[in-house]
């Protein structure tokens, strides 16, 4: 199938709410322009200095998201234009990304990834973690920065009542800090950024309001490129 044959199937399974971050890391220009072509908008990339330099070269109008794990010396090649940071996992890279705003004259919207998977690999905080941090009113002292949402990961497992149980985790955090007295100027949660190809359907089914999705869409990935 081709790519614009992917994405209208895939979209034809989301529900309305649903945002499709098209996940082009190690493609080519091309495949992500073909994508494009077919109407597609929100795109998503790993590497900061990868995303910057298809950002150069591809229309202006797409949204980029920077998905993977960010290094807080690369925060500043993203900032002057980067749409959504989904994988913010320290109080940390928040007033780096923060500080880089301030110089591009930006507010940049920031996800928390929120460690919900059983391997030991995986960034984020956990719960109480974040709750601590939101308390805490440091987020408050960032004038640059608005944190949107958060982002989660399940584990990398066929066994998809594991997958279930853990994303169902997320939106309940997610329901818990909705509730009046967490919000603050620049802490609203509107996006829950989780489910990849091999999930989303789960995903989905637990509340998810963003998608990323690269293999159904593009083809695996090379990495020996
Ligand atoms: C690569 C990646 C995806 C997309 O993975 P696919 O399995 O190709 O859909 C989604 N989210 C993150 C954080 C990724 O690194």
């Amino acid at each position: 199938m081709s790519i614009k044959e992917n994405l209208q199937k895939i979209k034809s399974e989301l529900p309305a709410q649903v945002t499709l971050i098209a996940v082009s890391k190690t493609k080519p220009l091309e495949l992500i322009q073909e994508a494009y072509d077919a109407g597609q908008r929100d795109f998503g990339e790993n590497y900061a200095q990868e995303l910057a330099e298809k950002e150069a070269l591809l229309p202006k109008d797409i949204r980029w998201h920077a998905i993977g794990h960010l290094q807080t010396n690369k925060v500043k090649y993203i900032t002057p234009f980067v749409h959504l940071i989904h994988g913010v996992d320290s109080l940390k890279l928040l007033q780096e990304i923060d500080k880089q705003a301030y110089k591009n004259k930006r507010v940049v919207d920031c996800l928390l990834q929120i460690y919900i998977a059983k391997e030991e690999t995986k960034f984020g905080f956990d719960f109480e973690e974040c709750e601590n941090l939101l308390r805490s009113g440091e987020i408050l002292k960032l004038k640059n920065v608005r944190v949107v949402g958060f982002m989660g990961m399940a584990s990398n497992t066929g066994d998809n009542v594991q997958i279930k149980k853990e994303f169902s985790s997320l939106n309940q955090f997610y329901k818990k800090l909705s509730a009046p007295g967490f919000e603050t100027l620049n802490f609203k949660l509107q996006t829950l950024s989780m489910g990849m190809s091999s999930d989303y359907k789960i995903a989905i089914e637990e509340g998810s309001t963003m998608v990323r999705i690269g293999s159904s869409i593009f083809g695996e990935r090379n990495y020996s490129k």
